[in-house]
């Protein structure tokens, strides 16, 4: 290592670690910066295309290598096992220990199935390329003998699996279970077309009731009913990995790091967290875990990495929703405009319109990625306007 070379070890690869490194390597060319991304595949997991995969369609197999290209930045394959935020370092499931001076935490989140007995044995879940695609083996068997699926979880990530399947399979029997309406954080007329969308793709809507278990060839519904089923996708909710809170990390009650107005962390300051990892409030109240909230806290985090670097200080952090798109299938999707908050606004997008902008959506990120490592392209759909003008936590 070079004398006074600075060491930013950015763990997690996924669609926030990814930008943070490359936009951080841009800001920082041709200065004693060293960077290294660790994650445990090689492969970029396209988390917004997973249903896809999951309803059977092969995607473009992005390498990370390839990714970082030209950006000087160093790839670690590994798992991070344990931080020692006392020693700065990091350990890797090989046994390297990687030391830094900033560290990035950049884990993201994966379905829950701990809540409900059997989800964890019984069913599949959208947690990566590979279990996605062995989803989709499982259901061309049970579509082919003209069995029964259910998506347990009425989010956006339950309504996209559950109409991609539908249509990729039109003769199997696809039952959404849903303790809330699915859609429920849409507007009516946005909503309305969701349902729409159920009917004609032949998704039967069970709500009102929660999963109490899920079984082989059923899952149990609160009261004891049994909806038969030969496969369950479950998308229910998320969580984290405990890494911060096992490394004494100040973490929310569901693990997250907690953050200041710059998105470091409140207790270790040369820790930043970012996307579904980070417990990130804005005056308008807490962010939830998506990519569009989760790019912006990237970029805000390389930039902040630079200016420290050159003695400048740290800028708040300001978000805004914009949208929640949607898919309904390769062939529909309904995009619902969204206030800073992510409450609806009255305009929304349908049809082939929709599927158009919700396809430029799930590409930006690679795009976003190969723009950064030459210019500064920002990655913030909006700062929230005056929304955001208030500090959530202190700067
Ligand atoms: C099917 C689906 C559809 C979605 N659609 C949308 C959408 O339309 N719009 C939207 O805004 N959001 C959407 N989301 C949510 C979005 O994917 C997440 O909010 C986003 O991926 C969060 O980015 P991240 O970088 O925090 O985490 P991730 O993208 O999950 O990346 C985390 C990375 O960390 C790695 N990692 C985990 N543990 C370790 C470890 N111990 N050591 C090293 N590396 C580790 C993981 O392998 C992964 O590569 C969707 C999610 C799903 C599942």
């Amino acid at each position: 290592m070079a004398m006074n070379e600075h060491r930013v070890v950015v763990i997690g690869a996924g669609y926030t670690g990814m930008l943070a490194a490359i936009r951080l390597a841009h800001r920082t060319r041709r200065t004693g910066v060293r960077i290294t991304l660790v994650n445990p595949s090689p492969r970029f997991a396209e988390r917004l295309r997973l249903h896809q995969i999951a309803a059977g369609q092969e995607l473009a197999d992005h390498r990370i290598p390839d990714l970082l290209a030209g950006t000087g930045i160093r790839f670690v394959q590994g798992t991070v096992t344990a931080l020692d935020p006392g020693r700065n370092a990091v350990t890797v499931d090989d046994g390297t220990a990687l030391g830094y001076d900033t560290l990035v935490y950049a884990l993201g989140s994966s379905t829950d199935t701990g809540g409900v007995p059997g989800a964890d044995t019984h069913a599949f879940t959208l947690n990566g390329p590979q279990v996605a695609a062995r989803f989709a083996a499982r259901l061309r068997d049970v579509a082919a003998s003209g069995g029964a699926v259910t998506v347990c979880g009425g989010g956006l990530t339950g309504i996209e699996a559950a109409t991609e399947i539908a249509e990729a399979h039109p003769g199997l029997d696809v039952t959404l279970v849903s303790l809330g309406e699915p859609g429920a954080m849409m507007g009516e007329r946005a909503r309305a077309y969701l349902h729409r969308a159920f009917d004609r793709l032949g998704v039967t809507v069970r709500t009102g009731r929660g999963v109490t278990k899920v079984l082989p060839d059923a899952v149990e519904l609160d009261g004891g009913e049994l909806v038969p089923s030969q496969l369950c996708l479950w998308t229910t909710g998320v969580r984290v990995p405990t890494l911060a809170a096992d490394a004494g990390i100040a973490v929310d009650e569901g693990g997250r790091i907690l953050v200041d107005a710059a998105l470091r962390s409140v207790s270790h300051p040369n820790i930043h967290a970012i996307g579904d990892a980070a417990a990130v409030r804005q005056a308008w109240g807490p962010i939830h875990g998506t990519c569009q909230s989760g790019m912006p806290t990237a970029q805000h985090t390389a930039d902040t990495i630079a200016r420290q670097l050159r003695g400048k200080p740290a800028k708040r952090f300001r978000f805004g929703y914009v949208h929640q798109p949607v898919s309904l299938g390769r062939r529909d999707a309904v995009i619902q405009f969204t206030h800073a908050d992510d409450t609806p606004r009255r305009l929304y997008l349908t049809g082939r319109a929709a599927v158009r902008y919700k396809d430029f959506v799930s590409s930006s990120p690679l795009t976003t990625y190969r723009l950064s490592k030459r210019v500064n392209v920002s990655a913030t759909l909006s700062r929230g306007g005056r929304a955001t003008r208030r500090a959530a936590v202190e700067d």
